[in-house]
């Protein structure tokens, strides 16, 4: 594709985005000043620009510009805080929430996604962002509690390593149901009662598995 094409395809992406009306014009702003091509290896580049998840490294997938766009929003992000996100993969979500909040913990169960990841964001000079290896289910207990958190991978249940490291009026948004099954993206509040949630959309994602991935 040349910087033209690619140039076109970005926009009509955005005016498919804003014609969707399932985010604010702040979150769109911000999806639409990160390149989505930087997060897709040479075979699946023309894909990104279509509002469609996309194939990565590890048999992931980066997600659908209109759900990154949904759970962004459903994360009501300011400047002043701190998010965990639980599957780093391509690390494009990654790099919209950097530009929403003050720091972004990211946690990923494969090595080779973490180091491209950072890569990426070394490339965009993001700087507010730390990444590590590691299973998500127990979340990163080192810098919590966080403001927000976001897992981008299906679980059949909220983690309740996840509901402790969050705090108290906190949000989290995940895809919660199993593979087989369309997942439902759920926002939920953290009240003096535990979690409340409330449905989104229905969602696809790649499930959430436990451990750290033994390969790369
Ligand atoms: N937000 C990512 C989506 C990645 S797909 C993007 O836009 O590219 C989900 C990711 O969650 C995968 O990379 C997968 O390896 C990771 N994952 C699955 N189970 C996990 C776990 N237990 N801990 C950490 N990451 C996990």
């Amino acid at each position: 594709m040349s910087e033209d094409e690619e140039a076109i395809a970005r926009a009509e992406l955005a005016m498919h985005l804003r014609r969707q009306n399932v985010a604010s014009r702040a979150t769109l702003a911000v999806l639409e000043s990160v390149p989505r091509s930087l997060f897709l290896s040479a075979p699946h580049k023309r894909l990104a620009y279509q509002d469609r998840a996309a194939p990565i490294d590890c048999g992931q997938t980066i997600s659908q510009p209109t759900v990154v766009a949904m759970m962004t929003d459903a994360l009501e992000l300011e400047p002043t805080m701190t998010v965990l996100e639980i599957g780093t993969g391509s690390g494009y979500q990654t790099a919209i929430l950097s530009r929403l909040a003050h720091h972004v913990y990211s946690v990923e169960r494969y090595h080779l996604l973490s180091e491209l990841a950072a890569e990426r964001l070394r490339v965009l000079r993001i700087d507010n962002v730390s990444l590590c290896v590691g299973d998500g289910h127990d979340g990163w207990p080192e810098h919590a509690p966080y403001d927000r958190i976001i897992v981008t991978a299906a679980t059949p249940a909220v983690p309740e390593a996840l509901v402790s490291q969050l705090k108290l009026d906190g949000i989290l948004v995940a895809p919660i149901g199993d593979q087989e099954h369309t997942q439902e993206l759920l926002k939920c509040r953290l009240t003096a009662d535990g979690l409340e949630g409330e449905r989104i959309a229905d969602v696809r994602f790649v499930p959430m598995v436990a451990g750290v991935a033994d390969v790369l």
